[in-house]
């Protein structure tokens, strides 16, 4: 029995396009990593893409996070200094 059926039925299959924060360039989520800033202030990795809260995104290209840790986008994005550790966290997420 290998008929391959999936239980799908109608679902709406919807095109998620978002712009790097780097680059500028807009691109398909899968492509892109989130970064969210919940109702707490916090600020973090959302590698779900389902965390509540203010989400910005960059490229999963080495030049984007390169480029990131210099001029520190998400600092002016999301209206705060993040920490240094969290931005070496994304440029590991991306660069792994
Ligand atoms: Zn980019």
């Amino acid at each position: 029995m290998s008929r391959g059926k999936t239980a799908k039925g109608t679902a709406i299959k919807r095109i998620e396009m978002r712009r790097c924060v780097v680059c500028r360039q807009v691109r398909h989520k899968s492509e892109l990593l989130r970064v969210v800033k919940n109702s707490a202030g916090k600020i973090s990795i959302d590698e779900t893409g389902k965390v509540p809260g203010r989400g910005a995104y960059i490229c999963k290209s080495s030049e984007c996070v390169a480029t990131l840790s210099k001029r520190r986008n998400f600092d002016k994005i999301f209206k705060v200094k993040l920490p240094s550790e969290l931005y070496d966290m994304i440029k590991e997420k991306v660069l792994m």
